[in-house]
């Protein structure tokens, strides 16, 4: 037994009403546990470390749903953009056209996420809400034929205090109903990605329809 597949189970229950997706987070878990959770039906997986997602991509079943969670580097991009489905990390236009590059060479569209910073942590990554609305009005943005910006990401702050997040999570959810119907062809604003283990229930309640939750199901990383 790799995973908790009761747990499993219920936090997929909890995020019926609200109509969220699931991706386990699998990084730093080997192939068996995702294999486990792949045969009671999970199929999206979110891994943080470029070499690691393409050697799980090479064993592990097609049909897999894998999306990069983790800070991508510009030089990296190659080596998925054959079979990433989403990329919810992006916070440079740089980065972006450079999945644009990679995604035209394999003949596909990359979806990617837009990572907002809204924690008070200085070492988080991300771009801020200004950023965000220059990056969409980016005139090159459009050229970008070979990505969709399908929505935005956003990490909280890591502490105890509920409300704090809470507060984070609800300023990043208006502003995505702001952002939300940008007339681009190539941005499709509709998901938003928030909520871990520890704080999964929050983003809900604050209208995160994608979390990201690992160690509830794989248990603690070492
Ligand atoms: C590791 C990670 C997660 C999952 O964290 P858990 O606390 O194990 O649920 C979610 N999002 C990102 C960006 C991560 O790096």
């Amino acid at each position: 037994m790799f995973i908790n597949k009761d747990r499993l189970a219920s936090i997929l229950k909890e995020l019926e009403p609200y109509g969220a997706a699931l991706v386990a987070v699998s990084k730093m878990k080997p192939a068996e546990a995702i294999r486990e959770a792949y045969n009671s039906g999970q199929k999206i997986f979110g891994e943080n470390y470029v070499q690691e997602l393409v050697d799980k991509h090479e064993k592990l079943p097609n049909d897999i749903e894998w999306h990069f969670i983790g800070h991508l580097q510009t030089n990296k991009v190659k080596f998925i953009a054959p079979f990433v489905s989403l990329v919810h990390g992006v916070d440079s236009l740089k980065l972006l056209k450079e999945i644009a590059k990679e995604a035209k060479k394999n003949d596909r569209i990359i979806n990617c996420l837009l990572q907002v910073h809204i924690a008070t942590e200085e070492t988080k990554f991300g771009l801020s809400f200004e950023e965000v609305k220059d990056f969409l009005k980016s005139p090159d943005l459009v050229q970008l034929k070979n990505i969709c910006v399908k929505g935005l990401m956003g990490m909280a702050t890591l502490t105890d205090d509920a409300e704090k997040i809470r507060s984070e999570f609800k300023e990043l959810n208006s502003f995505f109903n702001e952002v939300k119907n940008y007339p681009l062809p190539t941005v499709d604003c509709r998901l938003l990605s928030m909520g871990m283990t520890s704080d999964y229930k929050i983003a809900l309640e604050e209208g995160s329809n994608m979390v990201r939750i690992g160690s509830a199901i794989f248990g603690e990383r070492s």
